[in-house]
């Protein structure tokens, strides 16, 4: 059972949740990151419905059903389903062995799994306008779903791709894990945004629509490298309208998010081939003041001592590079 445990003296947390360590993977035999890694005994793919645990919400031309121990949905567009080795429980037990002292509860949330296709091998960045407009849809729905709900402070959605990025399975994915607590980062934002006057998303979406560091943008968005960016080719996406969680989003700037994103990941693909990257979403429910940001990171180095002891990160290519190459104005090794 997982067991959510605070640092000694600060508002810092972990999560024990030793299930994980059994989950499989698909990668073993298959070389790291090609992205072929066979369909044979993949349990995400359309017509194996069987082998994941009963899906809470299957999107089907549009319209949401549930499977039942009867009766599991097939011919589906996305498929979401609790992951079958959650980091946090729903109905989790308290501690077993509470220390004197220290701070441990019991590790309540949710852990989801979000299938984006019933094909394997079909990528985000190969998605027609439909389907990157039904996956939007789903992320917003499962984002509601979740943030609603009591004693749920914090929503973490989030892909991962390719095994550097943390992926175990590599069918398209995204993960939801619904938390109890805000994390320390997010907090730290939220305390220097309260006290500035004007949103700082709003002032960087300002500052970043007119810099070398933007690489797209639409009407609704814009895609650039941060000022500080915390590793080659790292990317933010920001809405223009400040919203501050995926409910605010109306139809049209979902879809441009999506489109961007969509933008972004084809241009990776181009500079970078297929490299392992986490996409993530910032965002926050009754707050307001927060305003909904989408990061992207391509993960080609490792975080080694300088950086964990530190909380600094040492990027070897500058944000203003990146982005000329992720815009096609630079090639690569040029
Ligand atoms: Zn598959
Ligand atoms: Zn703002």
């Amino acid at each position: 059972m997982p067991e959510i445990r605070k640092h000694y003296f600060l508002s810092e947390y972990c999560i024990i949740a030793e299930e994980r360590a059994k989950r499989p993977s698909d990668f073993a035999g298959a070389a790291e990151d090609s992205g072929k890694s066979g369909s044979e005994n993949c349990i995400f793919c359309g017509g194996e419905e069987e082998k994941t645990p009963l899906a809470t919400a299957v999107y089907k031309n549009r319209k949401i059903f549930a499977d039942t121990s009867e009766e599991r949905i097939r011919n589906w567009d996305f498929r979401c389903f609790p992951n079958l080795y959650p980091a946090l429980s729903s109905v989790p037990e308290h501690p077993e062995h509470p220390e004197i002292g220290l701070h441990a509860e019991p590790g309540y949330g949710f852990h989801e799994i979000i299938v984006e296709s019933p094909l394997h091998g079909r990528k985000l960045e190969d998605f027609s306008d439909p389907e990157l407009s039904g996956l939007m849809h789903v992320y917003r729905d499962r984002t509601c779903n979740y943030i609603t709900r009591e004693k749920i402070l914090y929503v973490s959605l989030f892909k991962n791709s390719g095994k550097a990025a943390g992926a175990s399975i590599n069918h398209s994915h995204s993960q939801l894990v619904a938390l109890p607590f805000c994390p320390p980062q997010v907090e730290r934002e939220l305390k220097v945004i309260r006290e500035k006057e004007r949103c700082p998303y709003c002032a960087m979406f300002d500052k970043e629509k007119t810099s070398s560091r933007l690489i797209f943008e639409n009407s609704e968005c814009i895609a650039f490298t941060p000022y500080s960016s915390m590793g080659p080719f790292e990317v933010w996406i920001l809405p223009r309208k400040h919203v501050s969680f995926l409910g605010d989003c109306k139809d049209k700037t979902l879809f441009a998010l999506g489109d961007i994103l969509r933008d972004v990941l084809k241009s990776y693909r181009k500079v970078l081939g297929n490299l392992p990257f986490n996409h993530m979403f910032y965002q926050l429910f009754k707050t307001p003041e927060y305003h909904l940001n989408l990061r992207l990171l391509p993960r080609l180095t490792i975080n080694a001592g300088f950086e964990l002891n530190t909380g600094t990160y040492i990027n070897t290519v500058s944000p203003e590079r990146a982005a000329s190459y992720l815009r096609g104005d630079l090639t690569p090794g040029k």
